[in-house]
């Protein structure tokens, strides 16, 4: 398939059969992209920060990481990664996010209602989106425990590789949210490729 466009504070929801691979672009740099996963088969089983945190003992995730299900088997292999920075820690902006951070602005449903209506189609309902693996998202811990949210590093044509470890169902945006893109909404550009079941195991190694 070719390069697929988001448009900026928009988003998508695809098939990824297992085996296929799944590119996702910063094609200007500084871009967020919201990823959720769920089980094609059973939508109830959904990526998990938390899950993740654990099996791979590690909150800052690249290449040679997976990112895991609420039930514990693995969804998705990062099999190559040139912007090394992204965010498993926070959730999709919301309009509720958007009333609470930025009260001066617009309001904007933002990447959980961006989410919740490409996914709706699957079965997804939007009390069922968990926190999203925020592609290219640098926030920054520091040592007392405290989070930010800081601009992007990533640069223009960036992009990260991801193998479907499982059947699943995709959702992916353009990040609505001011602080988390650099105070400007670009476009995010993505492709899936190889044949499903017949290469799993191969590609990446
Ligand atoms: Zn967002």
């Amino acid at each position: 398939m070719s390069v697929v466009r988001i448009a900026p504070r928009s988003g998508v929801a695809f098939v990824l059969q297992q085996g296929q691979l799944l590119r996702v672009i910063d094609p200007e740099g500084v871009q967020v992209a919201d990823l959720l996963a769920f089980n094609a088969a059973d939508v109830r089983e959904a990526i998990s920060n938390g899950r993740t945190f654990d099996y791979e003992e590690t909150i800052a995730l690249t290449a040679g990481n997976r990112l895991w299900s609420n039930r514990s088997n693995p969804m998705l292999a990062i099999v190559e990664d040139t912007a090394g920075r992204h965010d498993f820690l926070l959730t999709p902006c919301s309009e509720a996010t958007f009333r609470h951070f930025y009260p001066e602005q617009p309001v904007h449903r933002g990447c959980f209602g961006n989410l919740s209506e490409a996914l709706a189609p699957y079965g997804v309902a939007p009390d069922m989106i968990p926190c999203a693996f925020n592609l290219f998202m640098n926030v920054a811990v520091a040592a007392d425990g405290r989070v930010s949210v800081e601009p992007p590093t990533s640069r223009a044509g960036d992009f990260i590789v991801l193998r479907a470890e499982m059947d699943l169902i995709v959702g992916l945006t353009a990040c609505s949210a001011y602080a988390s893109n650099g105070g400007s909404f670009k476009p995010i550009h993505y492709e899936t490729y190889g044949d499903g079941a017949r290469t799993a195991g191969r590609a990446g190694e």
